[in-house]
C-alpha cells in the first residue's frame, strides 16, 4: 500500500506511481541476475544495481557449473547472464547501495548509492560474501588466484588438484576441515598456521595425523611462483604446492539488512524461510549472503525461488492484469 504524497527519495510519490520499483536487486553475482532475468520475464518493474565484485568474476574456469562441459570463466557467465536479463528489460547499475531504508507507513523501500537512489515495493539482498584473503602482495595473489595456483572452493575446484602438493592455510576448525575435505582428492595435503604456531585440539590432532595430513607452524606468507607452482614461507622453511587454499573464513555482506531490522543467523547470514522471505516484509535474500551451500547453482536456485515469491506477493496484494494491446495503445497516445 502507498499513501499518496509521501516525499521518498527526494520524489513525491501519488501522481509519480511510475517512479517506484516492483523489486529492487541489489547485488548482480548470479543469484541476483538469475532473479533479474525471472522478475523481468515477469514483465515486472525492477533494476538491478551491483558494486561489481561477484565472487563468480574470480573464476578462471568452472568445471562443476552444469551445461559447460569444458568449463566456462565466471565472468563470461555473468556478462551472458546481464546480457539476457537485459534483453528482458532489466537496468542494471554499477553503484555500490550504502543505504537502505523501509517506511512503515508506506511500506516502501528506498535505496541510496553514490550517484542516486530509488523507491521500491520490494528488494532482494544477493550481496554475497568476501573470502578473506592471506597475506600475500596483491598482484602475486591475482596472478595466482587465475592460474588456479590460489584457490578458495574445494568443492568447486578440488578435483583439479587430484594427485597434487596442496597447502591448506588456516588453523582453526575451518583449517582443519578443508584439509581433511582435500585428502580425498591428493594425499599431499599440508596444514600451515597463517600467522603463528598451530593451536589444534587433541582431537584435531589425532584427524589428521589419522589422515597423514602434514602440519607446519606460521607466519605463512605466499611469496613467490616458480613454474607451475607456489611458495610460502613459512615458520619452518619454504613450502612449494602445485596450489594452496585459504581457509580463513568470510566476511558476509549483511550490513543493509541489519539496517532494516532483519534477523540474521547465529553464524551472520540473512534469516529466510523456505521461499527466501527475510523476517522483513517486502525483503528477500538469495545467494552466498544466506547460509547454504555457496556455490552458483544453489544461488542460481535461490534467485529463481526468490524471484517467484516477490512475484507471487505483489499479486496477492495487487493482481497485475495485463492490459489488451488496444488499452495499451490508448495509455499511450493519452486517448
Ligand atoms: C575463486 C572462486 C572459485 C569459485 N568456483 C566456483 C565453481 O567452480 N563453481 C561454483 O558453483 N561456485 C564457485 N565459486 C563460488 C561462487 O562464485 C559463489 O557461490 C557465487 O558467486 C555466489 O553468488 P551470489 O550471487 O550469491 O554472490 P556473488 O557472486 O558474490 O555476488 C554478490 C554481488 O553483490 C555485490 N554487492 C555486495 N554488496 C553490495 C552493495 N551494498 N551494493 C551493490 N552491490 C553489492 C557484490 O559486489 C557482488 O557483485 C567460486 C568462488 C571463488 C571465490
Amino acid at each position: 500500500m502507498q499513501a499518496r504524497g509521501t516525499v521518498l527519495c527526494g520524489l513525491r510519490l501519488g501522481d509519480m506511481d511510475e517512479t517506484i520499483l516492483d523489486c529492487l536487486i541489489i547485488g548482480g553475482g548470479p543469484a541476483g541476475l538469475t532473479a533479474a532475468i525471472y522478475l523481468a520475464r515477469f514483465h515486472l518493474d525492477i533494476m538491478v544495481v551491483d558494486a561489481g565484485k561477484s565472487r563468480a568474476s574470480w573464476i578462471p574456469c568452472s568445471h562443476n557449473h552444469a551445461g559447460f562441459p569444458d568449463g566456462i570463466n565466471g565472468a563470461e557467465l555473468l556478462q551472458r547472464m546481464r546480457d539476457q536479463a537485459c534483453k528482458y528489460g532489466a537496468k542494471i547499475e554499477t553503484e555500490f547501495v550504502s543505504k537502505l531504508e523501509r517506511d512503515s507507513a508506506t511500506d516502501l523501500f528506498t535505496a541510496t548509492w553514490g550517484s542516486g537512489c530509488t523507491t521500491t515495493r520490494t528488494v532482494l539482498l544477493a550481496t554475497g560474501v568476501t573470502n578473506r584473503r592471506p597475506p600475500m602482495d596483491e598482484e602475486l595473489h591475482d596472478d595466482a588466484l587465475a592460474r588456479g595456483l590460489v584457490r578458495y572452493c574445494p568443492i568447486c575446484d578440488g578435483y583439479e588438484i587430484t594427485d597434487k602438493r596442496v597447502g591448506v592455510i588456516g588453523s582453526d576448525h575451518h583449517g582443519v576441515a578443508e584439509a581433511l575435505f582435500l585428502r580425498s582428492y591428493t594425499a599431499d595435503v599440508t596444514l600451515i598456521a597463517p600467522d603463528q604456531a598451530l593451536r589444534l585440539s587433541a582431537e584435531n590432532q589425532k584427524k589428521l595425523k589419522d589422515a597423514k595430513i602434514e602440519c607446519v607452524d606460521g607466519p605463512a606468507q605466499a611469496v613467490a611462483i616458480t613454474g607451475d607452482c607456489i611458495v610460502v614461507d613459512t615458520a619452518e622453511g619454504h613450502y612449494t604446492f602445485d596450489s594452496i587454499y585459504p581457509a580463513l573464513g568470510s566476511d558476509t555482506h549483511t550490513q543493509l539488512a541489519e539496517m532494516v531490522g532483519a534477523d540474521l543467523s547465529g553464524d551472520s547470514c540473512i534469516k529466510v524461510d523456505g521461499h527466501q522471505r527475510t523476517s522483513v516484509p517486502g525483503l528477500y535474500a538469495a545467494g552466498d549472503v544466506v547460509i547454504g551451500l555457496d556455490q552458483i547453482s544453489h544461488a542460481m536456485g535461490e534467485g529463481g525461488v526468490a524471484a517467484t515469491t516477490i512475484r507471487n506477493d505483489l499479486c496477492a496484494q495487487q493482481p497485475r492484469w495485463r492490459e489488451s494491446a488496444q488499452q495499451m495503445e490508448q495509455a499511450e497516445s493519452g486517448s
